[in-house]
């Protein structure tokens, strides 16, 4: 069952359009991360759904009912809609408290038991949230963390049907942005709201969403699991834009087979479908399907020199020289090969 339903939606501004006829569905207690370059249009999609702008043309749906199109908008406070957004926002003149209670009073269709007993419900998702106790502090008396966290607990605290998130942990440290992460989940499992985050960090959406929808340009370039839009990317842009790729050139003899151009070997096979790229003449192919073995005269394979060496803990990060081109490869740290070696690469795909 879907949760919300975006269709035809576009939006312009004067004479930028900013979003180009999009379609979006979002399912009941999915995790959905919009995923773009910077002006792709993915906060302005967050703020259609929140109710802060109104589309130009198309609808929006949020639990079976229409809440905007073209003439029509239902106010934020009316949309059960949980936001957090990168900059807290957080009232400094209340306490923890006062700042998560404020939903239960102002919004509409909060549960009775909740606004019955905001205390209770309050220290509920507070504990939830890894602030049990804090109620009375001020927001100048929290950490940055600490704040991200009252913003979490202010957005869920009215039991949303919908919780949007705009870049919640970008203003966060490397060290609590991981942290957060796993935080974010938990919530998430606990409470099985459907979430919209938008990040332009590809492996924040990557680590945490049931499904990632990538936008260029105002429009949905891919959408799909973060599986299918890793090992079966549609664009050359999806590959570039969501992890790493390298480019191997060459010509598709089939739908399955990849004859790589200036090298002596057999066709590659590959196992996914690859049909966006026939055009192309490439295959995309991630650093972490590339396998390297020692060189031996006579081998049948691609022939490479290794360019550089990068440790990475459990994993080694190899250039590695192809004819005119450099691959990334990442190896198992059993896997050693040092600097102008001659390797033969495998290509896993
Ligand atoms: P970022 O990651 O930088 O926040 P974004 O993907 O969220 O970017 P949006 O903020 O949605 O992008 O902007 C999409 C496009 O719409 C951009 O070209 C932007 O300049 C334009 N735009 C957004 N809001 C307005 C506005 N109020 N008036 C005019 N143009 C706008």
């Amino acid at each position: 069952m879907n949760n919300a339903v975006v269709t035809g939606v576009s939006k312009k501004f004067g004479e930028v359009t900013a979003l180009h006829s999009i379609d979006l569905q979002i399912g009941d207690g999915e995790f959905v991360a919009l995923l773009g370059p910077s002006g792709c249009g993915k906060t302005t999609l967050l703020r259609l759904l929140a109710g802060f702008e109104s589309p130009t043309s198309g609808e929006i749906w949020i639990n079976h009912e229409r809440v905007a199109d073209g003439s029509y908008r239902k106010p934020p406070e009316q949309r059960r809609i949980g936001m957090v957004f990168q900059s807290f926002a957080l009232w400094p003149h209340m306490t923890v408290y006062e700042n998560v209670a404020f939903p239960l009073r102002h919004q509409q269709d909060v549960p009775d038991a909740y606004r019955q007993n905001p205390r209770e419900r309050v220290a509920k998702i507070l504990d939830m949230v890894g602030l049990g106790g804090m109620e009375e502090r001020y927001p100048s008396q929290l950490s940055g963390g600490q704040k991200q966290r009252v913003a979490l607990a202010r957005a869920i605290v009215f039991d949303p049907s919908l919780l949007l998130m705009d870049e919640p942990l970008s203003s966060l440290d490397a060290e609590l942005r991981m942290q957060m992460r796993k935080e974010i989940q938990h919530i998430h499992r606990e409470l099985g709201t459907s979430i919209v985050y938008v990040t332009h960090d590809q492996s924040e959406a990557l680590a945490m969403a049931d499904k990632i929808v990538v936008m260029r340009g105002g429009k949905v370039e891919q959408a799909g699991t973060p599986q299918e839009i890793y090992y079966s990317p549609q664009s050359s842009f999806v590959a570039k834009f969501v992890g790493r790729a390298n480019f191997v050139k060459g010509k598709w003899s089939d739908r399955e087979t990849f004859i790589m151009e200036g090298q002596d070997i057999p066709g590659i096979r590959v196992a996914h479908d690859y049909s966006p790229f026939y055009q192309e003449n490439v295959l995309p192919v991630r650093p972490d399907q590339v396998k390297l073995r020692a060189w031996q005269d006579g081998t049948e394979a691609i022939r490479g020199r290794v360019k550089h060496v990068q440790f990475q803990g459990r994993e080694l990060l190899y250039s590695i020289q192809v004819g005119g081109e450099e691959w990334e490869a990442v190896c198992d740290i059993r896997d050693q090969f040092a600097f102008g070696e001659e390797v033969a690469v495998e290509l896993h795909v």
